[in-house]
């Protein structure tokens, strides 16, 4: 899952709750306090995702109309409504879709272009400061530098002189 489609889970979990009206939504229990869950086709009815996969039953309860209502919803959402986000392993996977992106930087010595190629997480401060690091380990004598990125959202090209 990438952050974009972790961003449209997020929306669409929270329009079924406004839509409903719940305050809270939680895996109905058998006596023993176990939830059986099941493999369906049908589409979760909390996220809406459409494809077949583990269920389990829950309710909600409904302030407003004073209801309890039942629901057959994913485990994703079940996990979600319980912990207000997805299990570790996914929340780790769209953090690293997310926070690392190519850069390629590059610095000038004696008129000769050095280009390295870096992963840095998205803000800008520690790629600069990283950027510094590196030439200035490498090259004493650098000049300047340059990082570009042609990431849709991050089209940075930009130059700072080396303060030394
Ligand atoms: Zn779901």
């Amino acid at each position: 899952m990438t952050k974009p489609e972790y961003e449209a889970y997020q929306k669409a979990v929270a329009a079924f709750f406004e839509r409903e009206g719940l305050a809270n939504l939680s895996s109905i229990t058998d006596t023993e306090g176990n939830c059986e869950s099941f493999f369906s086709w049908r589409p979760c009815e909390c996220c809406g995702d459409p494809l077949g996969g583990d269920r389990e039953r829950c309710n909600g309860y409904a302030p407003v109309t004073k209801e309890i209502k039942e629901f057959t919803v994913c485990m994703d959402c079940v996990y979600y409504a319980e912990y207000g986000q997805l299990d570790d392993t996914t929340m780790l996977a769209i953090e690293r879709s997310q926070s690392l992106k190519p850069y390629r930087f590059s610095f000038f010595s004696h008129d000769v272009r050095q280009v390295w190629i870096r992963f840095y997480r998205i803000d800008m401060e520690s790629a600069l400061e990283d950027c510094k690091k590196v030439a200035l380990r490498e090259n004493p004598d650098a000049c300047a530098f340059m990082i570009e990125s042609d990431q849709d959202d991050l089209a940075v090209r930009q130059s700072w002189g080396l303060d030394r």
